[in-house]
């Protein structure tokens, strides 16, 4: 037997109601809010991620899909399945030119991602996840925008309690002093610190205070160093754009908490990141992560166009959710008359209506008990009915039994 691959799922049966739950939820939240979906290709060119996501990332060094392809298009080129979609999204502003069109534009979108990890609960290898972007806006409106979207979104989906932990990292001028600071007051430890941290320290140091191995913790909580990670280093413009975010957070009642150790995990952040944490199931785990990434459209070769946004792994979401029982067919055809049957069932399919019949020319019985698993209502179509042209509904929650005089009764009787 021939099983799946570790760290892949097959989704399927009484899952796939929630699935699609969580997925239309997501569907009305963003187009109410003029959100349009962007399905980007599974795979890009390899350089794609290396620059969009950064090189320090255990993303980009441990956990890529990478392989050479050649065949067809006789050069050997090197692809990746999408670690994540922010790049895929991005690579597509640029290529199609919109940013000629005035802005915002605004992306959401829901699919599968690879990363090469160790499996665990809730963590796949093929995971899912759903997300925004939003570009071509600098002021802090499109962040409570895309914050505001992802607590209403959590909320639709019925995780409440939710906290946004937030940080500001810092614009192009001032995240260098920032930087520059860190690695002057970790200089002293760099030997103690992990081989990552070693590497983080070189290209992106602020990924240190993000860093989850225990020596590395110990030596942030240090006092002289905490002091130099909670004091200010962010210019008045920052300060700015910051605090004004919290005031709209406040209008809107988005309970949130800063957090100065807040980095995420990715290379091309500025400005404002944040997670958001629920409480479902008594757990305090960050079902959110998002952040501005001023500075990516122009790093992968289109003209400087700010940009913020966020994703949520739905695998995750769907550990947390009550599940949705699976709806039941409208009406299941009970008949010995097959052909009478299966012209009943496309005759109220094509009216928007969802029907089953016996594919195996079981008993009579036997179709009403099936029915009754599986359908709201058994139109039965016996002898009688066929030749007097009329239908019995039998309601099989219930057990009460209609007459019904012709096709449109039954319709809008249904309807009722
Ligand atoms: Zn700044
Ligand atoms: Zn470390």
């Amino acid at each position: 037997m021939i099983k799946a691959q570790r760290g892949t799922k097959d989704i399927f049966g009484d899952e796939i109601a929630t699935w699609h739950w969580i997925f239309e939820n997501a569907k009305n939240i963003f187009q109410n809010a003029g959100f349009n979906e962007i399905k980007t290709p599974i795979f890009e060119a390899t350089e794609l991620f290396n620059r969009g996501v950064g090189d320090s990332t255990d993303i980009v060094n441990k956990e890529m899909y990478t392989f050479s392809v050649g065949g067809v298009e006789k050069k050997e080129t090197s692809i990746t399945l999408r670690p994540e979609n922010t790049a895929g999204v991005v690579r597509s502003f640029i290529e199609h030119n919109l940013n000629r069109q005035s802005p915002p534009q605004k992306f959401w979108y829901f699919g599968p991602m690879f990363r090469y990890e160790r499996p665990q609960a809730g963590r796949q290898r093929q995971f899912h996840q759903v997300g925004i972007e939003l570009f071509g806006i600098k002021e802090p409106t499109a962040d409570v925008e895309v914050i505001m979207l992802a607590t209403d979104f959590l909320n639709s989906i019925g995780l409440n309690n939710l906290t946004v932990e937030l940080n500001t990292l810092g614009c192009s001028k001032c995240k260098d002093g920032y930087r520059k600071s860190i690695k002057n007051i970790l200089a002293p430890y760099l030997n103690e610190l992990c081989n990552d941290c070693k590497i983080r320290y070189e290209k992106n140091p602020l990924r240190i205070l993000d860093c989850k191995n225990e020596n590395c913790q110990k030596i942030l909580e240090k006092d002289e160093i905490k002091e130099i990670i909670l004091k200010d280093y962010i210019c008045d413009e920052c300060k700015e754009h910051f605090s004004e975010l919290k005031n709209y957070l406040d209008e809107l009642n988005i309970r949130y908490s800063v957090n100065k150790m807040l980095v995420r995990g990715l290379d091309y952040y500025n400005r404002t990141v944040f997670e958001i944490k629920s409480e479902a199931l008594g757990s305090q785990s960050a079902v959110c992560g998002g952040g501005r990434y001023d500075g990516l459209v122009e790093m992968l070769g289109g003209t400087s166009t700010p940009a913020i946004g966020f994703a949520m792994g739905v695998e995750r979401l769907y550990n947390l959710v009550n599940k949705i029982t699976p709806q039941k067919t409208d009406f299941f055809v009970v008949s010995n008359n097959t052909k009478e049957a299966i012209k009943l069932s496309q005759k109220l399919r094509q009216n928007n209506k969802s029907v089953e019949f016996d594919l195996q020319k079981r008993k009579f019985t036997k179709q009403l008990e099936k029915a009754a698993k599986t359908a709201k209502y058994a139109i039965i179509l016996g002898d009688d009915e066929i030749k007097q042209n009329f239908y019995s509904l039998k309601n099989l929650a219930s057990g009460e039994q209609t007459t019904i005089k012709n096709f449109e009764e039954l319709i809008n009787y249904y309807a009722k």
